[in-house]
C-alpha cells in the first residue's frame, strides 16, 4: 500500500509515532493509500527546519525566489499527466475537470507570485523636512492550511505568495485529500528549493492543524476551509496575536432578473453558467451559487430550461475523459449532503431532480456520488437556504423586483460571492454596492482575475487573499522616518 509522508527539511519522512491514517478513492470507496498522521514531535522537527531556513530565505533576492516559484510551475507542467489523475484520484473529480482547471491553475499561481516578488513594492510618503517609507518584511515562519475541495489549486494558491514575501512555510494539506500536496514534495526536491523553505505535514486538522496554529514561532495563519473551523482557528490564534487570514464558507446567491436575455442565444449562455455556477466540482467549490432566486417572469421558463440541463448531468466515472460530474469527496461528506437533502424534504421542499445517491456501474459502482439537485418550494429563512451544503445541492425561488433580490440575496450570514444576471447597467452598479459579498460577478460566474481582492464578508472570512493582497498579508510594515537634517 503506498505510504504519502511528510515533507520534512527537503526529505520525505515517516510519522514520529508510526500512526497512519487511510486514504480513500472516492469514485470507488476503495482505500488505496496510507498518510502519515502527524504528532507534535512531527510539527517540532518542520518548524526546526524552517526557523534553520529562514534566515537565508528572507535574504535570498526576490529575482531568485521567483526563479524557484517559476521552476517548480514548470515541473507542474511537465508533471501534467499524473497531478491530473494523482487529483482525480484523490478527490473523485473528472479528471476533465482537474486537466483543465486545478492543474494548470496550481501552475499559474506560482508563475503569478514568482512575477508578484519581483513587482511587489512598498510605500514611501515624503513631507518637508523628511521621508516615511515602509518596510515590508517576511514574518518569518507560517502556517497554511487548504482544504480538499480544489486540493492542489488552493494549496499553491497559500504557499506561492508565503515563499514569493520570503517566508518559510509549514503547509498542512486536508487528510482527505494529501496526494499531490506529497507529490509537490517531490518537485521540490527537483526544482533544488532549499531545504526547509516548505515543509509539509500531514494528519487531521483536530490534531495537527490545531498544533500549528498553537505553534510559538508560526507568526500568522492562513487558512482555508469551513467557517466553523475558522472559527475555532480565530479563537486560538487570537490570544497570541498571530496574523490570521480566513477564508472561510459561503451560501452564494445567483440573481437572474427578466431582462437578462434579450435573445436566445443570451438565455442559453445564462443558463450554461448557471448550470456550472451550480454543479462545477460536485457544487464543492465555495463560490457554486447555491440558492437561485429568478424574477417572477422568467421564473417558470427558467425552472424548465435549468431542471432540464441539471438532469443531463449525469454522474461517471471521474477517469472517463467525456466524465463531467464526479464524486463526493467522501463517504461522511456525501452523507452529510444527502442528511441536507432530507432536511429540505422535510421542510417542505420538492425535489425536482436528483436527490439521492446514484449508483455508477462497473469500477465505481461502490462509490460516492449524488447526482445535480434542484429543490423548490423554499422560503429563504429554512435551514436549507441558511447552511452552507457544499455539493451538488441547489434551490430555485422566485422575486419581485430589485430591492427583492437585494434584500433575498444579504439574508444569510455569509457574505462570499454572488452572481447576477441582468443587462441593466444602472442596476450593476446598484446591487454592486448593496449586495453584501466579497467578489461579485455580473453576467459570469467564476471568471477570475488573480491581481483582485480574494474574499468574503460576514461570517464568509476575513482579510484578502490574491495579488498583492496577500503579499502584503505575508509582510510585517515598519514605518521608516528619516529626517533630512
Ligand atoms: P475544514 O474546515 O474541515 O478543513 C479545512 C482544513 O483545515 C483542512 O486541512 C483540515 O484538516 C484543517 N482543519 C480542520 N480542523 C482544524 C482545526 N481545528 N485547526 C486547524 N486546522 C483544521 O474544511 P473542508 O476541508 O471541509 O473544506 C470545505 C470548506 O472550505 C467549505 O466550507 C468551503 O466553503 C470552504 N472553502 C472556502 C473557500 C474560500 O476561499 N472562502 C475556498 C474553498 C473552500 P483535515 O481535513 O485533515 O481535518
Amino acid at each position: 500500500m503506498e505510504k504519502l509522508r511528510h515533507f520534512i527539511n527537503g526529505e520525505f519522512a515517516n510519522p514520529a509515532e508510526d500512526r497512519w491514517l487511510n486514504v480513500f478513492e472516492p469514485a470507488t470507496g476503495k482505500k488505496y493509500a496510507e498518510l502519515a498522521d502527524g504528532c507534535e514531535k512531527d510539527l517540532d522537527r518542520a518548524v526546526g527546519a524552517a526557523l534553520s531556513a529562514q534566515h537565508e530565505w528572507a535574504r535570498t533576492p526576490a529575482e531568485v525566489r521567483a526563479r524557484y516559484l517559476n521552476r517548480l510551475a514548470d515541473l507542474i507542467d511537465a508533471n501534467h499527466e499524473r497531478l491530473v489523475d494523482a487529483e482525480s484520484r484523490d478527490n473523485g473529480k473528472p479528471v476533465h475537470v482537474s486537466a483543465a482547471v486545478d492543474i494548470p491553475r496550481a501552475a499559474l499561481n506560482l508563475r503569478f507570485f514568482a512575477a508578484a516578488a519581483t513587482q511587489f513594492a512598498s510605500e514611501s510618503h515624503a513631507a518637508v523636512d523628511s521621508i516615511n517609507y515602509t518596510l515590508r518584511q517576511p514574518l518569518g515562519t507560517v502556517g497554511c492550511i487548504s482544504p480538499w475541495n480544489l486540493p492542489l489549486y488552493l494549496f499553491t494558491w497559500k504557499i506561492a505568495p508565503a515563499l514569493a514575501a520570503g517566508n518559510c512555510v509549514i503547509a498542512k494539506p486536508s487528510e482527505i485529500t494529501p496526494l499531490t500536496a506529497t507529490l509537490f514534495g517531490e518537485l521540490c526536491i527537483e526544482a533544488g528549493l532549499p531545504a526547509g523553505v516548505l515543509n509539509i505535514v500531514h494528519g487531521r486538522g483536530s490534531e495537527i492543524g490545531r498544533l500549528i496554529v498553537e505553534h510559538p514561532d508560526i507568526s500568522a495563519i492562513s487558512f482555508t476551509g469551513g467557517t466553523k473551523t475558522g472559527a475555532d482557528i480565530a479563537s486560538r490564534a487570537a490570544p497570541k496575536f498571530k496574523k490570521l487570514s480566513l477564508e472561510l464558507g459561503g451560501k452564494n446567491p445567483t440573481v437572474v432578473f427578466d431582462d437578462c436575455a434579450h435573445s436566445n442565444e443570451q438565455w442559453e449562455k445564462m443558463l450554461r453558467d448557471v448550470t456550472r455556477a451550480s454543479f462545477a466540482n460536485q457544487g464543492q467549490i465555495c463560490l457554486c451559487g447555491s440558492r437561485i432566486y429568478v424574477q417572477r417572469p422568467v421564473y417558470e421558463k427558467f425552472l424548465a430550461d435549468f431542471i432540464t440541463r441539471a438532469r443531463a448531468i449525469a454522474p461517471g466515472d471521474p477517469r472517463d475523459a467525456d466524465t463531467r460530474h464526479g464524486a463526493m469527496v467522501s463517504k461522511e461528506h456525501m452523507e452529510k449532503v444527502l442528511a441536507n437533502i432530507e432536511t429540505a424534504r422535510q421542510e417542505g421542499g420538492r425535489i425536482e431532480c436528483g436527490g439521492e445517491r446514484v449508483v455508477v456501474k462497473g469500477r465505481c459502482e461502490n462509490g460516492w456520488f449524488i447526482a445535480p439537485t434542484v429543490i423548490t418550494g423554499l422560503g429563504n429563512e429554512c435551514r436549507t437556504n441558511q447552511e452552507e451544503i457544499f455539493g451538488p445541492v441547489v434551490t430555485v425561488m422566485p422575486f419581485e423586483d430589485e430591492h427583492d433580490a437585494v434584500r433575498l440575496a444579504n439574508g444569510t450570514n455569509y457574505g462570499l460571492a454572488a452572481s447576477i444576471w441582468t443587462n441593466d447597467v444602472g442596476r450593476t452598479h446598484r446591487l454592486a454596492r448593496d449586495i453584501d459579498a466579497g467578489l461579485l460577478w455580473f453576467n459570469t460566474w467564476m471568471l477570475r482575475d488573480l491581481r483582485v481582492p480574494m474574499g468574503g464578508m460576514k461570517q464568509s472570512g476575513v482579510g484578502r487573499e490574491g495579488g498583492f493582497e496577500a503579499m502584503r498579508f505575508f509582510t510585517e510594515a515598519k514605518n521608516v522616518t528619516i529626517k533630512y537634517e
